[in-house]
């Protein structure tokens, strides 16, 4: 048995090249640049476990409300007790929110807690959770928001030029998505992700537009997000597989979509909605009702290391989702790459992969 004795939250932003703009500007000005929020924890005998947690627009309030509400509670806990930890934090903060940054910064300190047993048992977390059922798992290319036919159909080629056979669109115009799509044409499935900007019955309109298309799923059609029943309408319609849960807290929210009827894909967040033993509980809900559980991952850190392990340990091996850009600088090196869009799933103990401390030293985000 070993404590936690230093805990720290890292805030690094990395510079990408995607040949478009981020269709996402939480509450900033869209930037070419991602967060990674690095929660790095450290035993008293050594051993370090790496987690993170969702962040965008170098968000300084995530980082102290973790450094403030979050370490304190998990310095001096016992470093193998990932479960009672992740209960104990939830329940001491839950009136601060159930979805959003509390939920982010657990999310972070529960995939660091995994990281830290893994190494101490010398095993890869997908042994952990039961053996790997495959040594690679497919990527998906998640393209940027380009809103111009041109700019759209020749990242599309692009990707597909790199071997992706999985694309996804963050588009919201007709042209625009019919231009990728054609660009994609017997090389490429193509999703929709159009991240809720429709009201019921503006979702409906365009679930009929769209229809000839023959989208793999759409994803996020209706406002706001927690709207499950208006979801479940578009998703009665029967033209598209509804995928979302990206926007979810915790298995319970995925529990309130499925009884909606509004999801045959469900999304969950590794680094938002509560980390790896939530992710496995909302995995083992999807499996009981149906549903494919393909896990949400806009993510460059330890939470997409961890998303590739829980990936590799469901027997349908779900296709990791990856952002195409090019950052400016790697967090992992060659592994933050994929190959012939296939990442290898890391055989070493915990996650497998640490960060470069060169990386995080160039890009650390810094008070003043
Ligand atoms: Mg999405």
């Amino acid at each position: 048995m070993t404590k936690i004795a230093n805990a720290e939250a890292i805030l690094v932003s990395i510079p990408f090249e995607s040949g478009g703009t981020p269709p996402w500007s939480f509450g900033g000005a869209p930037r070419n640049a991602f967060d990674i929020m690095l929660v790095r924890l450290e035993t008293e005998d050594g051993i370090v476990g790496w987690g993170e947690a969702f962040s965008r627009n170098q968000d300084r309030s995530l980082q102290a409300l973790i450094e403030s509400r979050i370490l304190p509670l998990v310095i001096g806990r016992e470093a193998d007790r990932i479960a009672e930890t992740k209960f104990e934090l939830e329940f001491e903060l839950h009136n601060f929110g159930r979805v959003g940054p509390v939920m982010y910064g657990i999310s972070a300190v529960e995939i660091a807690l995994w990281d830290i047993l893994g190494k101490r048992c010398g095993q890869p977390l997908a042994a952990l959770l039961g053996g790997a059922f495959a040594g690679e798992v497919e990527v998906y290319a998640s393209l940027m928001r380009y809103g111009s036919q041109e700019l759209v159909a020749e990242w599309t080629k692009k990707a597909i030029g790199l071997g992706y056979k999985n694309i996804k669109l963050h588009e919201v115009e007709l042209p625009v998505i019919k231009a990728a799509v054609q660009a994609a044409s017997g090389k490429a499935r193509v999703t929709l992700d159009t991240n809720c900007p429709w009201s019921v019955e503006e979702a409906l309109e365009y679930d009929k537009a769209l229809e000839p298309l023959g989208l793999d799923w759409l994803e996020e059609p209706v406002w706001p997000p927690e709207n499950y029943k208006g979801l479940a309408r578009i998703r009665q319609a029967g033209r598209h597989l509804i995928a979302a849960g990206e926007n979810a807290g915790s298995m319970y929210d995925f529990v309130a979509m499925i009884d909606a009827g509004a999801i045959d894909i469900a999304q969950p967040d590794v680094a938002k909605t509560g980390g790896i033993i939530e992710l496995q509980k909302i995995a083992a809900l999807c499996e009981t009702h149906g549903v494919e559980f393909v896990p949400h991952c806009a993510l460059f850190g330890p939470g997409q290391v961890a998303t590739i392990h829980i990936c590799a340990a469901h027997r349908r091996v779900p296709m990791l989702e990856r952002l195409f850009c090019e950052f400016e600088a790697e967090l992992y090196g060659e592994y933050g790459i994929p190959k012939r869009a296939h990442f290898v799933v890391p055989t070493e103990p915990g996650l497998g992969r640490d960060p470069d401390p060169h990386v995080i030293r160039e890009y650390r985000v810094t008070t003043n």
